[in-house]
């Protein structure tokens, strides 16, 4: 078979078809699953650099003022220790002791305290405004503790100002390093609501600052009850402490959003600054292709799999009505016997089969007695039903399943016996003639006896036999059913022809007869 046909004849097969039509949208959903997935990373991986972006520029910010801020409270720690400071008025005092950095924008005031917590010099004022400071925590943490260094203190009201702030301090010591009080400067928390406020994120995500024990100096977006709150116990918080820097995936204890947080260390400060993005927000936009991409490919799956079963159908039926045309083109219409295009073809196979096992094949060919006088006296349907009856007798005189009985054409049928000698398709032959014998048509008034057949038989072993081909069987038949008729009709006769592998069994059959 050349390799084109080879190749179409399966695309031919409703079967293929539907199994293409099924395992087509089995790929085209494997490859779009893929793609979104590889899609669903992408939008994870641009959240996780656009929050450790964001994260370290607001860091680089918040740990550069305070640096900065702190360099003038040291300024301050330093220059307090300057000789005949005390006896220069306090305008002078004032310009010695601070720089311009109080008088930055969020920056609240500047204050210098005795041991007592008592206000004695102030950035931005003179006289001093009077205020103690002694109850709060940084002071006494400054107080206790000698070497404590910048401290950050919660965040607090200022008393001077009302502002919400926090305050950074650092300890002053007396020449004998005894404790003697500490230079303040307050940062206004909107100072980072200002910087916060420069970024644009989803309703959900958030940018939070922490202090290392655990309470929130500043949230954005801003809510009043959020600053001060403590989450030292938190999940969250507990990954904070665990690096210097990092990212994980945590749900929040504030409001049980999941997050994606990124979150960082201020400098050497004890502060940590955070930029948490709410896990739906990062796949929002990808949740709506996912859904638009999934529903148009199962759409087309879908299509694609009704439209191959619905072919699978067509092609279905062409080939049953292919089938049913084949199996007409080979049966006899009156009769539904197998006509002489089947008896050709399967006559071959036969005289193959028998030249491959060396077995006999035995043909009779039957041919009504004067039908032609039937026809004349009753008609032609009564003809009709005569060789519809004889289909039948012919039908019923054999029982092999390889047995072939025929409609040659007209009032001629042929019977062939595979696997079956002389001796067995004699005494077929005789069964016809018993038949027929008692075939009758009650409704035209022909009785039993009235239709005769003569047969004429040929018997051969193909492999062993001068009869080389089917068709030289058939003329052997023929011969022998011509004999039978001028012998007087309602007759069989066997073929004449000599064959030594049949030569024991015609002599059989003499004695038979
Ligand atoms: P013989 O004994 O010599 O065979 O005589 P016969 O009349 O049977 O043979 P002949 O060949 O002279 O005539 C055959 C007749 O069969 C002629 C035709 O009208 C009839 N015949 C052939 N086919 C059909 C058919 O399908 N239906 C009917 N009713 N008659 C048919
Ligand atoms: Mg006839
Ligand atoms: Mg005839």
């Amino acid at each position: 078979m050349p390799p084109l046909s080879r190749l179409a004849r399966p695309l031919r097969s409703a079967r293929t078809w539907i199994v293409l039509g099924v395992l087509a949208p089995v790929g085209m959903l494997a490859a779009s699953g893929l793609m979104l997935l590889d899609l669903r990373q992408d939008a994870w991986e641009k959240a996780e650099q656009t929050s450790k972006n964001l994260v370290q520029v607001l860091e680089r910010d918040i740990a550069r003022n305070i640096e900065l801020y702190d360099l003038s409270l040291r300024g301050v720690v330093d220059n307090l220790k300057a000789r005949g400071l005390d006896q220069v008025s306090p305008e002078l005092r004032q310009l010695i002791l601070f720089d311009r950095a109080a008088t930055a924008h969020d920056m609240g005031v500047m204050i210098v305290t005795d041991e007592n917590g008592d206000s004695i010099i102030d950035a931005s004022s003179v006289p001093v405004r009077k205020v103690n400071y002694a109850d709060r925590a940084y002071f006494q943490a400054q107080k206790a503790q000698d070497n404590l260094g910048l401290y950050i203190s919660q965040p607090l009201f200022s008393r001077l100002l009302g502002s919400r702030m926090i305050v950074l301090s650092r300890r002053i010591n007396k020449p004998d390093g005894s404790f003697g009080g500490v230079v303040l400067g307050t940062l206004n928390l909107s100072y980072f609501t200002r910087l916060f406020d420069q970024i644009a994120l989803g309703p959900d995500s958030a940018i939070n600052l922490y202090l290392r024990d655990g309470t929130r100096v500043m949230r954005h977006p801003y809510a009043e009850a959020d600053i001060g709150v403590n989450i030292a116990r938190a999940a969250t918080f507990r990954g904070f402490l665990r690096e210097r820097s990092g990212s994980f995936v945590q749900t929040s204890v504030r409001d049980g959003i999941e997050r994606h947080y990124s979150f960082t260390q201020v400098g050497d400060l004890p502060l940590i600054l955070n930029v948490a993005l709410s896990t739906d927000e990062i796949e929002a936009d990808w949740r709506v292709k996912a859904l638009t991409i999934g529903v148009i490919v199962l759409v087309l799956c879908g299509l694609t799999i009704a439209l191959s079963l619905l072919f699978g159908r067509e092609l279905r039926r062409r080939e049953a009505m292919q089938a049913e045309l084949e199996r007409l083109s080979l049966t006899d219409a009156l009769t539904r016997l197998p006509n002489r295009r089947a008896f050709e073809e399967t006559g071959a196979r036969s005289w193959r089969a028998a030249l491959r096992s060396g077995k006999p094949l035995s043909l009779l060919i039957v041919d009504a007695d004067h039908f032609k006088r039937f026809n004349d006296r009753y008609g032609h349907q009564v003809g009709d039903q005569v060789l519809q009856g004889l289909a039948q007798c012919l039908s019923d005189s054999v029982h092999r399943p390889h047995d072939l009985v025929c409609r040659i054409g007209g009032e001629e049928f042929a019977i062939l016996l595979p696997d079956t000698d002389l001796v067995g398709a004699f005494r077929i032959a005789e069964k016809v003639h018993a038949e027929v014998s008692a075939l009758a048509v009650g409704s035209a008034g022909i009785g039993a006896g009235a239709v005769t057949v003569s047969i004429g038989l040929a018997a051969a072993v193909p492999a062993a036999t001068e009869v080389t081909a089917l068709a030289d069987l058939y003329r052997l038949a023929d011969e022998a059913l011509y004999e039978a008729k001028a012998g007087g009709r309602n007759q069989t006769r066997c073929a004449k022809a000599y064959d030594p592998a049949v030569a024991p069994l015609k002599h059989a059959l003499r004695l038979m007869r």
